[in-house]
């Protein structure tokens, strides 16, 4: 591998949001072991349409804002919630694993650039609300996330990623223990993966063009 890493070190989640299920289907068929939603809505009827056709060992990613209200069925559907960005939103995803008797795994979702509205923490804010996160008992942070912001080349995003791991670092240094770097997509996964990355998200690149029509 160009980047000189251990490829059983990077996972890959297939983003699915917009593609059919056949698709889905052929995917997994081909090895894919992750998906990725960025609506629950979505996610909860591909997954009704797909219930019993995938192999136990699929787990379903939610990578997209999550909204309160959307809570307690995104615990109910995924494996794993990457967009988690305050201590509210954490408190209502422990509340529901809580009663429904799981450990919802998390990623807290990190915002390095301003502007937009975009879903992600402060560096600044990330260590209080890691502490906080901390405290909940049916809520597990494995890692960070981000989403850079649109540029011209992967190169121009390198050094998001390169922050994103060097903040990592740095609250690792501080106590937290954050395996997980969730960074990198179709334009830019390489990149990533050579900055540290261990799980990229990558949907057109697998899926073609998404189809929002
Ligand atoms: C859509 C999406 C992706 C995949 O983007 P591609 O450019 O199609 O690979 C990755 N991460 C998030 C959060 C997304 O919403």
């Amino acid at each position: 591998m160009r980047a000189g890493r251990d490829p059983s070190a990077v996972s890959l989640v297939a983003v699915t949001k917009t593609v059919a299920a056949a698709s889905i289907r052929e995917a997994v068929d081909a090895g894919v072991r992750l998906l990725g939603e960025s609506r629950v809505q979505e996610a909860r009827d591909k997954i009704a349409v797909l219930a019993g056709e995938l192999p136990d060992t699929v787990s379903w990613h939610m990578i997209g804002r999550l909204q309160s209200n959307k809570a307690k069925l995104a615990v109910q559907l995924f494996d794993m919630i990457q967009s988690v960005d305050s201590l509210d939103l954490a408190e209502r995803i422990d509340r529901y694993a809580s009663e429904a008797g799981k450990v919802q795994r998390i990623l807290v979702q990190v915002k390095l650039h301003g502007g937009e509205t975009r879903t992600g923490v402060t560096p600044e804010r990330l260590a209080a609300l890691l502490e906080g996160i901390g405290r909940l008992n049916s809520v597990a942070v494995e890692g960070l996330m981000t989403i850079p912001p649109l540029l011209e080349t992967a190169e121009d995003v390198r050094p998001y990623f390169r922050r994103l791991r060097e903040i990592r670092d740095r609250a690792e240094a501080e106590g937290f223990r954050l395996p997980v770097l969730s960074m990198g997509m179709s334009g830019d996964f390489e990149v990533a993966v050579e900055e540290g990355s261990t799980m990229v998200r990558v949907g057109t690149a697998i899926f073609g063009r998404r189809d929002y029509g």
